[in-house]
């Protein structure tokens, strides 16, 4: 076992020179802007006379208002060609 000259913390003993910690710290990393995305799930009320004409209604009424919605889950990403833009 050893110690990080730097700032004293406990080191792994593969670690060589200052501990991780201190070699992020010095080498000033940048910061990126990462565009993200996810989807919501929920449920709206629609009067119709049979299920598709229902299904039809969501697809073109543009004013239907967003229900309550929970998080997919798993569907947390990251836009690559939106994010390269951003940087
Ligand atoms: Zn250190």
């Amino acid at each position: 076992m050893s110690h990080c000259p730097k700032c004293k913390s406990i080191m792994d003993d593969f670690e060589i020179g200052i501990c991780n910690a201190c070699k992020r710290e010095r080498r000033k990393q940048k910061e990126f802007n990462i565009a993200v995305s996810w989807e919501e799930c929920g449920i709206v009320k629609i009067k119709a006379d049979s299920l598709e004409e229902a299904l039809q209604i969501v697809e073109e009424d543009q004013s239907i208002r967003l229900p309550e919605s929970s998080y997919v889950d798993g569907s947390f990403r990251a836009d690559y060609e939106v994010s390269e833009s951003l940087n």
